[in-house]
């Protein structure tokens, strides 16, 4: 397969101290070099490319800068054994999109040994419906069961619900039998969540209800929370005995303030999810269950489509915590 000499990109640029984004044709000749490049087909938006594209430095040192945490799409070249040329291959996470040119560009240019090829039953779009977020819903899944989280022990919470991670949790949840209960800040969200799988939505102001108090009322068997800061210090408290509680993200704070007692008297247990430099082959593991045993049929419902042109006004919206779903990004 030919490669182009140029293509196009949504490109970050610092001017005056602020972050404007636009797109640019650029040279291939100005990838890095590695041993991989890739056609990108689709990509999504998650959070983290919002931080990226607003000059988050935790995320991105050096501007100009393509951001796109996952890229989905074809070999053009590679040097890997594992696959050839013309290969449907996934990229997400490791350094794709912060310092490494990512998935807002046409081709991407990266190290064999962060992509792996499309799991069988799962196509380039869909599997950029899931993206980093429905990776990370469903590692999150993953630890609540292997905590020996199940559905007969009670209902689950998800917070943040109605957002990337958030919504593929309730989804894939729900379809795996749990009574599956939503937190969300949006009043808006409701009929959303509902049609994801959610028995029932929570306001997130609820759940900050007695917030001082060490311990609350024993409800959820497990909780994937999304939010951390204070909505994760009072779910612990909510957490029933021998609950568990996943965390993975902070757009409620990054810190954690919280008694012992949780753990101590109720044998909770915190799960800690990182999805970015986690092993390649608990990535595959992860993927082949989202395309086969975990596969919702909501999936579809979840998604909004977008152009490059489009994607400026989706990072606004995510940045401030407006996103319903997932954002997929079409490249070709
Ligand atoms: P989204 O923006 O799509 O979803 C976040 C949701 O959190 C929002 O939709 C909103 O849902 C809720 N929310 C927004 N602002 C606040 C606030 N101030 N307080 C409480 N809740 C709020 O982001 P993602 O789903 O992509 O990511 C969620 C988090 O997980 C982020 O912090 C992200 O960085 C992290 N993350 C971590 C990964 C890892 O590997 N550890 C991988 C992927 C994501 P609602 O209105 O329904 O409450």
């Amino acid at each position: 397969m030919d490669i182009p000499e140029k293509f196009r990109a949504l490109r970050v640029q610092e001017q005056d101290g602020k972050y404007i984004t636009q797109i640019e044709e650029m040279e291939t000749s100005s990838l890095p070099e590695h041993d991989t490049i890739i056609k990108v087909y689709f990509s999504s938006l998650n959070y983290k490319d919002a931080l990226s594209a607003s000059g988050n430095k935790g995320v991105t040192k050096n501007f100009p800068h393509t951001p796109g945490i996952d890229a989905a799409g074809i070999v053009l070249k590679t040097n890997s054994d594992n696959f050839k040329v013309g290969d449907e291959v996934l990229v997400t996470g490791y350094d794709l999109g912060m310092n490494t040119p990512g998935g807002y560009g046409e081709l991407i240019s990266v190290p064999s040994q962060w992509a792996t090829k499309l799991p069988a039953g799962m196509n380039m779009r869909e599997s950029m419906i899931y993206g980093t977020a429905g990776l990370t819903a469903g590692l999150s899944i993953d630890k609540l069961i292997r905590a020996g989280v199940k559905p007969e022990n009670g209902p689950v919470l998800v917070t943040g619900a109605s957002g990337g991670v958030g919504s593929v949790a309730v989804a894939i949840l729900s379809a795996l039998g749990y009574e599956t209960f939503a937190s969300s800040g949006k009043k808006s969200a409701e009929d959303f969540l509902k049609k994801v799988g959610a028995k029932e939505i929570i306001s997130r102001d609820s759940l900050l209800e007695n917030a001082n108090r060490p311990l609350l009322k024993e409800q959820w068997a497990g909780v994937v929370d999304t939010c951390g800061g204070e909505i994760l210090a009072s779910v612990l408290k909510s957490c029933k005995y021998s609950g568990s509680v996943t965390t993975c993200g902070l757009v409620s704070g990054m810190n954690l303030n919280t008694t012992v007692f949780p753990f101590i008297l109720r044998d909770v247990n915190l799960l800690g999810i990182d999805s970015v430099e986690l092993p390649l082959e608990r990535k595959v593991t992860i993927w082949n269950k989202l395309a086969h045993d975990w596969s919702s049929e909501k999936l579809e419902s979840l998604a909004t489509y977008c152009t490059l042109e489009e994607l400026p006004k989706y990072i606004d919206e995510i940045l401030k915590g407006q996103i319903q779903g997932r954002v997929v990004v079409d490249l070709h």
